[in-house]
Formats: structure tokens, C-alpha cells, sequence
């Protein structure tokens, strides 16, 4: 957005939570036992048939590794994996055929900016009105949007509730819901009432544990939350480093993490082998963060030429939300957004969509973000033409959400294209997306892991 979503983080104290959590202990007793990988964990997974083949005609191919459609393509599918691509591959005995021969087959989509358990809540206030339960509850059908929209993975970059995300992630990845593959923060790592704190309550009012789990003020708090984090089992680090626009009493122009802890984080962080997303609107707070080694800025807003020359050279992301802006607007005239927040919007999109112009010409590296949960899940794909319209090429737009994405992640060896030894995660459209861009918000074929969750 050029909101942000605030950030909460709850310690599972209640009896529902601490069912939810038993998953997390026994993966990483798991991880300790037997040096088990994320990579391995999600690549064994038992969504399908190990033995099943499945034989893909595609009219028309995506290659987002060259930039190339290529028509009449096979694509061989064994149990989770591609193994074979091309125009010769042989159709062995026994296996099922999909007939995609009138659609354009892509790789499934990435959205490495979603609010998966959090949608649609304008004010942090509602999470004092609903249990850690309710929370998970609800983004069991939004993350069956957001697969069935085709997006295959998300990087989800931070819920009100600490780990109801990693609960989430796990139950996907054992099939106990559907979804797609979830990368997760765990929390927002965040300075005192900062833009990821839970704030607006009256100044005596002191939240439990579990709603300030981020809150970390220098260098060391910073690490020991990163410490903590890592050992909870989340994916990457997410920083909060400046003030944000949908959290109240937070200014998106101030800096709110020094330099000192920005690299703190990032330090601690590498560590455990994790990259650190910030969040960030204003100008000093884009640089710090970029300085700081972070692999991506969220937002953006404000980044000028040096912001820009800076991200170049080290070769951060951009991640920039630049669809929900109209969304928030539309809101707010049905009076859901409160009066803050949208001051705080005011003057941000167009700045963010017009910064994001320069950025695309100038040659930043940009993944497919949208900040989903602002707006309501499974519509991520909303925000395609948007990006074509603010300075990239179709091709580009559709790269940003695949092998972009998958580098951002640091799992392009797993997703993000369509290439043996991947994970079988396709999607198709009826009409030429690099002509029909808006055709992305229309995906009538899902597969993730080789098994098929639409096929229209
Ligand atoms: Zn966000």
C-alpha cells in the first residue's frame, strides 16, 4: 500500500494456540533431529501422488527465464516436480493428460507482499476483538483465494498476532488446508509504537505479550528478536523502518530504526541464513535500510535518484503496493478506513506510482508486491496493470511475480519458472496475458505441488 499494514505479534498463550503450535515444535525437534531443510520440507511434502504423471499440452508457454512464448509445448509432471518441458517430450503409459492446447500456460504467481491473516481490518482496535483462533480461522478461506487467483506462493510480510502465520504456513504444507506456499515474518520487528506497533489504545493501557512480540529499541532488542524469530521457524525478517500509514499515531515520513539497528538486524539476521524485508516510506529511512543489506524496500514511497542508485548498486528490491491505493480511497468513501489513516495516505500514491516509474526505467530490480489484506485476498492480481502502466512491459510485470519473486525469496531453485526439477506449480489463462494483461485476474487452471486445484 502505500499503507502499510501494522503489525501485531501475539505469544500463543491460549489452549486453541497451543494446538496450533504443536506442528511448529515437532518440525523444528525435527530440524534439530535431522538437519531437515526448509527446501526438503516443502519438496516432500505428501500433496500428491509420488508416482503420478501427468502430461501438460500447452497452446502457448510463459518463459519468464528468457522472456519467450513458446507454443505447443509438453510439460511432463512427476508427482510435485517438472520433469521434462519441451516439444518432443514423449507421453509415457498411464499418464494423465491435461489439455491446456487453447490457453497460455505461466508458472503459478508470487506475491511477496500479502497480509494473509489480516484482511480487510481497518483498525488494529478489531484485534482486541477476536481470538488467535478466529484470526487463523479466517485466512483459511482467504488463502484458498488467493491459490484458486493463481498465486502458488506468497511472502507474507507480517501479521497482528505473532506466528499465527508460521501455524499457517505449516498446515498448508501438511495439507490440512488449502493455500498457497506461505513464506513467512512471524512479526514485524518494530520500534516503540512504531508504524508495525498496535497503537491508538489510551496512553494506561498496556497490551499483552502477544500483541507487542516485535517491539525491539536498539541494536541488541533488535537482535534478540531476530534471534527469537529464526528459532520460531519463519522465513525471513521483516523491519518496520519507518512510520506507517494504516497504524495510528504513525507518520510515514519519519525514521523510526537508526542506522545501528537496521544493521543489527540484517546482521543477525544473515546469521540464520534469513534476508530482511523493510518496510519503508520516506527518503533517509529507504537509504538506511538499503545501506543496512536489507534485500528488499516494501512501499518505497519515497525513494529519489540516490535511493534509486543505491538499490541499483547493491541490488535490492523494490516491492511497491501500487494498486490498493485505489482501493483505500474506495474504502474510505464508504467510511471503513479511519480519518487518520487516510491523512496519512493523502499525497502518497500517486507519489509512490510515479517513484516506482523511475525506479522500473532506471533498472531496479522489482518483485510483485501488493499488500494484500488491505484489500481482499485473492484479488492480488489487480495490480498487474497497474505496473504496466507505471513503466513496465507485460513481460516484465509477469517476470516481477515469478522468477523475480523466487529470487527475492531465495527459492528461484524451487519456483518461479517452468523448468525440470522445479515444483509443479502452473497456471493458465485463456487469453494472451502479454496482450491482455488484466487476463491475469481471470486464471482458470491452478496447480501447485502437481496437483490441480482448478481446471476450467
Ligand atoms: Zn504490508
Amino acid at each position: 500500500m502505500v499503507s502499510i499494514l501494522r503489525c501485531f505479534q501475539v505469544l500463543c498463550l491460549s489452549w486453541v494456540i497451543l494446538q496450533l503450535q504443536i506442528p511448529l515444535a515437532s518440525a523444528a525437534a525435527m530440524q534439530a533431529l535431522t538437519g531437515w531443510e526448509p527446501d526438503r520440507f516443502v519438496a516432500d511434502l505428501p500433496t500428491g501422488d509420488a508416482k503420478s504423471l501427468t502430461v501438460i499440452k500447452a497452446g502457448r508457454m510463459v518463459d519468464v527465464e528468457t522472456a519467450t512464448v513458446e507454443e505447443n509445448v509438453t510439460i511432463l509432471v512427476s508427482g510435485n516436480r517438472i520433469q521434462k518441458v519441451g516439444k518432443d517430450v514423449p507421453i509415457p503409459a498411464g499418464a494423465t493428460i491435461i489439455d491446456l492446447s487453447r490457453k497460455t500456460v505461466l508458472p503459478g504467481l508470487i506475491d511477496c507482499h500479502t497480509h494473509i491473516t489480516d484482511e480487510n481490518e481497518p483498525d488494529p482496535i478489531v484485534e482486541l476483538q477476536t481470538t488467535a483462533a478466529d484470526k487463523v480461522l479466517h485466512a483459511i478461506p482467504a488463502a484458498r483465494r488467493t491459490l484458486l487467483a493463481g498465486f502458488t506462493s506468497i511472502r507474507d510480510v507480517g501479521t497482528y498476532r505473532a506466528l499465527i502465520d508460521v501455524s499457517l504456513r505449516n498446515a498448508i504444507e501438511k495439507g490440512w488446508v488449502d493455500g498457497p506456499r506461505m513464506y513467512v515474518a512471524g512479526a514485524y520487528i518494530t520500534s516503540t509504537e512504531g508504524g508495525g506497533a498496535m497503537a491508538g489504545f489510551a496512553p494506561d493501557i498496556k497490551l499483552p505479550e502477544e500483541l507487542r512480540y516485535g517491539k525491539a529499541d536498539g541494536p541488541w532488542e533488535v537482535r534478540q528478536r531476530v534471534r527469537e524469530l529464526a528459532h520460531r521457524g519463519v522465513d525471513f525478517i521483516k523491519v518496520i523502518a519507518t512510520g506507517a500509514v494504516l497504524t495510528h499515531g504513525s507518520n510515514p515520513n519519519s525514521v523510526e530504526f537508526s542506522e545501528e539497528e537496521l544493521l543489527a538486524a540484517t546482521d543477525e539476521a544473515r546469521r540464520f541464513g534469513l534476508k530482511v524485508a523493510a518496510h519503508a516510506h520516506a527518503t533517509a529511512g529507504i537509504k538506511d535500510a538499503v545501506n543496512a543489506g536489507v534485500a528488499s524496500i516494501e512501499h518505497g514511497t519515497f525513494l529519489d535518484d540516490e535511493c534509486i542508485a543505491l538499490m541499483k548498486a547493491k541490488g535490492t528490491y523494490l516491492v511497491a503496493d501500487i494498486y490498493n491505493e485505489d482501493y483505500i480511497q474506495g474504502d474510505a468513501q464508504k467510511n471503513v478506513i479511519p480519518k487518520d489513516f487516510l491523512e496519512h495516505d493523502t499525497g502518497m500514491g500517486q507519489a509512490q506510482r510515479d517513484n516506482f516509474r523511475k525506479a522500473a526505467k532506471a533498472g531496479v530490480k522489482i518483485a510483485f508486491g501488493t499488500d494484500a489484506g488491505v484489500f481482499p485476498h485473492g484479488t492480488n492480481a489487480k495490480q498487474f496493470p497497474y505496473m504496466v502502466r507505471y513503466g513496465l512491459t507485460p513481460m516484465q510485470a509477469i517476470q516481477s511475480a515469478t522468477i523475480s519473486a523466487a529470487d527475492l525469496i531465495g527459492k528461484a531453485n524451487l519456483i518461479g519458472s517452468i523448468k525440470a526439477g522445479k515444483l509443479a506449480d502452473l497456471i493458465a489463462v485463456d487469453q494472451d496475458p502479454l496482450t491482455h494483461i488484466n487476463e491475469l485476474e481471470n486464471v482458470k487452471f491452478v496447480m501447485k505441488d502437481g496437483r490441480i486445484y482448478k481446471n476450467e
